[in-house]
């Protein structure tokens, strides 16, 4: 019988990639904890409808990215593409909206969507994202791009660029919506099909589009910036003055308008020049519209979403993972010596050190080449004679120094025996 294989678009994470994903996350944790932003975990399936109301029926990836199925019980569920709607949904369901004040959230795990997998493109996908949910200043937008540049920076990551515009409020929209229609409509014939697509349904989507084509005709299109009112005006340049105050650069990009229906005001992508065709790291925006929509009370809120796929191709660019060296290799052999070895491990592990334990009772020559090989500076071995002795022989393993010591002496202080010789 053939073997099974992980679906197309979804990916087993092995030890020799995991660390970079552990480094990105722990990165993102301790800058969001120091902005006392808290996590919050929601589920991964959630009714099809929250999506639906939530992402907008225009959008690409409600209309044909999600995985949606009825359950046993006619159900029709949906595993999230996204993980906003899901917050929105608990921020809602939990009163959070009720109790005033500002909620600073973030999450982090699988997305899923029908895409065509690619590098830096999957059907299962990870988001490192956050919400600050219940102010409408110009600095919470500040405040959360910010935050989204240090976790970058503090990756080592280069070469990025943050790409700023604002899509106003609702009316402003509405107005450019009508003069963008204005514009496309006798050019019709010439969009590609989805942008043929998108025109009734979500003509702002067509300014994305990555049809050469399409983008030609986005180009001569009129702008956004153009029909803001003056207060999404007054809002926006606000924005730009935090941002150079605080140093941090970005280029005004009219085109960049997100996928999701309820994004207000500020928009903004970061992208990194060494990504391709999938350039975008992080995406995000002010939503104001959605915790009204999702039947809340009405709440300004900004957020943003990281990419982790394409953090982790970008990692593995710029640096080697730290090695994982144990501080001791473990070599032992005979009945009685194997299982003083076993709680020497113990011991050591439990004063914080790394320590790998040879499982092999094999010759100790095949023991100490794998010592030699695991980089550990000091092989600890222990046979009958040690056993017997209560003793331990120290092997640094650069120099071939050895030497002999009682068992409770190394276990006294283990790190003293660390430095080279
Ligand atoms: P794109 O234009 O690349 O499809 P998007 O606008 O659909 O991106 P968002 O919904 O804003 O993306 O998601 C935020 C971030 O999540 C993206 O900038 C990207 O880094 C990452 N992302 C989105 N879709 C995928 C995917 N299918 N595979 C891997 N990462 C993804
Ligand atoms: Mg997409």
């Amino acid at each position: 019988m053939g073997s099974i294989q992980a679906l197309r678009g979804t990916r087993d994470i092995l030890p020799a990639e995991v660390g970079y994903w552990q480094l990105v996350e722990d990165t993102a944790r301790q800058i969001l904890s120091r902005a006392l932003y808290q996590e919050i975990r929601s589920p991964l399936l959630e009714q099809t409808d929250l999506f639906v109301r939530g992402i907008g029926e225009g959008t690409d990836v409600v209309g044909k990215e999600m995985y949606s199925f009825s359950d046993r019980s006619g159900r029709q569920l949906t595993l999230r593409p996204e993980g906003t709607a899901g917050v929105v949904r608990a921020y809602v369901e939990h009163g959070l909206d009720k109790i005033g004040g500002i909620q600073r959230l973030w999450y982090q795990g699988p997305m899923f969507r029908y895409e065509r997998p690619q590098a830096g493109r999957q059907r299962q996908f990870h988001q490192i994202g956050l919400e600050l949910l219940g102010s409408g200043s110009p600095r919470a937008d500040v405040e959360v791009i910010a935050l989204a540049s240090d976790i970058l920076r503090a990756l080592g990551l280069k070469d990025l660029s943050l790409q700023l515009n604002s899509i106003g409020n609702r009316d402003d929209r509405q107005k450019y919506r009508t003069a963008l229609l204005d514009y496309l409509l006798p050019l019709e014939q010439e969009l590609d099909s989805d942008s043929k697509y998108r025109l009734r349904r979500n003509p702002l989507r067509i300014l994305d589009s990555k049809d050469p084509k399409t983008q030609e005709i986005a180009r001569n299109a009129p702008s956004i910036l153009d029909y803001l009112s003056k207060e999404s005006l007054a809002h926006f340049e606000q924005v730009q003055y935090l941002l150079t105050e605080l140093g941090i650069t970005y280029q005004i990009n009219p085109s960049l308008v997100r996928g999701l229906d309820y994004y207000t005001h500020t928009a903004f992508e970061i992208q990194s020049a060494d990504l391709g065709a999938q350039s975008t790291v992080c995406g995000g925006g002010r939503y104001d519209g959605l915790v009204g929509e999702l039947g809340g009370n009405d709440t300004q809120a900004i957020g943003w979403a990281i990419g982790v796929e394409r953090l982790v191709l970008l990692l593995k660019e710029l640096r080697p993972l730290p090695g994982l060296e144990p501080d001791f290799y473990i070599v032992s052999k005979g009945e009685k010596a194997e299982a003083q070895a076993l709680k020497i491990a113990q011991i050591l592990r439990s004063n914080n050190l790394k320590v790998e334990l040879d499982l092999s009772s094999s010759a100790f020559g095949k023991q100490l080449k794998r010592a030699d090989r695991s980089g550990a500076p000091i092989a600890l071995i222990l046979g009958d004679e040690e056993a017997q002795n209560q003793t331990v022989k120290l092997k640094w393993l650069k120099s071939a120094q050895e030497t002999t010591i009682p068992s409770d002496q190394l276990i006294a202080d283990p790190t003293s025996y660390l430095e080279l010789r």
